[in-house]
């Protein structure tokens, strides 16, 4: 694939491609944040992708900013990867039962986060999210979990529940198809607010299961712990005998090696003790369906077949799958990725304030070590409704020009900028050089509230 800017091409296939898709598919997509709603037009169909480089059915590249929403650390079609697949596709597909390579990859997590004992491999975030939820119940005998505002969990029916306004509010389903029955054993409680945590387990601590949390926020924007949430969480959950549960689908392999829990435990240091359970996904896939969830040792052995909890499926473990998990997983300790997309990261950031700067546009980098992501606001963003409250308009502004001059950023205003060994100096340096165009769009919208007249 070139480098060139090819962007003079029309988008007349993707659009083609969309309209089929349309007839045949609900909103044309499979994951409803593909579909471009939020910032308008239509999507681009990608055909093919290599390093840090999107092609659409037109023709046109991109330099990718999804990254499949933070699976594809090591860029897209790295050799070593791709040869990890190839060879294990040739040996087959799927047995249906144990294989060599679901072991390699249990270790390769188990080493690296020294909480996790053990794991059971899935094949999505939902799944290792819902069966650590069972599982936690099943463990403490208890019916309610606790998760917070603006934290997604997957499409898990209990946890796509909404909080009312104010502390903390038995939920209503956020969508229909999810029952009440379903949803008010949900209690939801805002980000960060640890004297409203401290409230609902003053009420329902005997009642509760689990708290589930996003290790460090990401899918509001990142909107990282403060003042030792993190180590709240954990004290309250043990003090009432409820299991935490630590989101790292997206941090996890990430962040750091050991993701969000390495980062922080070296950082802010862990005095209430970790997580009981983890749960993991997109990076330790590789890019192929593999996910996972884990814990102590004592927890774990609740689950099917040593245990009670039941908890099972067809791929699980899947052969080439888990090569793809781990030849990406190695690749990032052997190449030293995490300092890659660190020194990325800080490139970037100073970059971005000052373009947005020079045009006036209010704006808070925020940032999960190497992980950020830009809200349209003056304020500091600490929970879902500050996050909610930012100027999307202008996101959809500053994305429509970036992808206009080649640079395909996620299609929602409450996403990471996600970033991969591919993503060398020169790429970076591209992306730079948009910024200035893409501040000018931004600043051409009006302040939210000041409605031009
Ligand atoms: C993406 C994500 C999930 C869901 O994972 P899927 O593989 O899309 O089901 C769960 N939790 C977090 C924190 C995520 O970012």
């Amino acid at each position: 694939m070139t480098t060139a800017e090819t962007n003079g091409h029309t988008t007349d296939r993707s659009a083609a491609l969309f309209t089929r898709a349309e007839a045949v598919i609900p909103g044309g997509v499979n994951s409803p944040v593909r579909a471009f709603k939020a910032v308008g037009g239509t999507p681009r169909f990608i055909t093919a992708a290599t390093g840090a480089w999107l092609r659409d059915a037109d023709g046109n590249d991109y330099i990718d900013l999804i990254g499949s929403w933070g699976p594809m650390i090591m860029g897209h079609s790295r050799p070593e990867v791709v040869a990890a697949v190839q060879e294990a596709a040739v040996k087959g597909f799927s047995f249906g039962t144990p294989s060599t390579g679901e072991v390699e990859l249990a270790e390769e997590i188990v080493n690296r986060v020294d909480p996790v004992d053990q794991v059971r491999l899935v094949s999505s975030g939902t799944e290792a999210t819902m069966s650590a939820i069972r599982l936690a119940r099943g463990y403490t005998g208890r019916s309610k979990v606790v998760k917070f505002a603006g934290c997604y969990h997957g499409h898990v029916d209990a946890l796509l529940a909404q909080a009312g306004s104010g502390l903390a509010t038995f939920s209503l389903p956020d969508t229909p198809g999810v029952t009440g029955a379903q949803a008010q054993d949900t209690i939801v409680v805002d980000y960060n607010d640890a004297a409203g945590l401290e409230a609902v387990f003053a009420e329902h601590g005997d009642d509760i299961a689990c708290v589930i949390t996003e290790a460090s926020p990401g899918n509001m924007g990142i909107v990282p712990p403060r003042d030792g949430f993190t180590n709240t969480i954990r004290r309250l959950t043990k003090a009432h005998g409820a299991l935490m549960i630590s989101d790292e689908v997206m941090t996890g392999f990430r962040v750091s090696a050991a993701g969000w829990y390495g980062y922080e435990s070296e950082t802010l240091g862990y005095p209430e003790g970790p997580a009981d359970l983890f749960t993991f996904g997109k990076v330790m896939g590789g890019g192929f369906p593999a996910a996972a969830f884990g814990g102590r040792a004592d927890i774990m052995a609740y689950l099917a077949p040593s245990g009670p909890v039941y908890q099972a499926g067809t791929l699980s473990g899947n052969p080439v799958a888990t090569a793809a998990g781990l030849a990406t997983l190695k690749l990032t300790t052997e190449l030293d990725v995490y300092s890659h997309i660190g020194r990325a990261a800080d490139k970037l950031r100073p970059a971005i304030a000052s373009a947005l700067e020079a045009e006036g546009v209010a704006h808070v980098i925020q940032s999960a070590n190497s992980m950020f992501s830009v809200f349209f606001t003056d304020t500091d963003v600490t929970n879902y409704d500050q996050a909610r409250a930012q100027n999307v308009d202008r996101y959809t502004a500053f994305f429509n020009s970036m992808l206009d001059q080649g640079i395909h950023m996620p299609p929602s205003a409450f996403e990471a900028w996600f970033l991969s060994y591919a993503h060398t100096d020169e790429i970076l340096d591209r992306i730079i050089s948009a910024l200035p165009a893409a501040a000018k769009a931004a600043a051409a919208v009006p302040e939210a509230g000041k409605a031009q007249s």
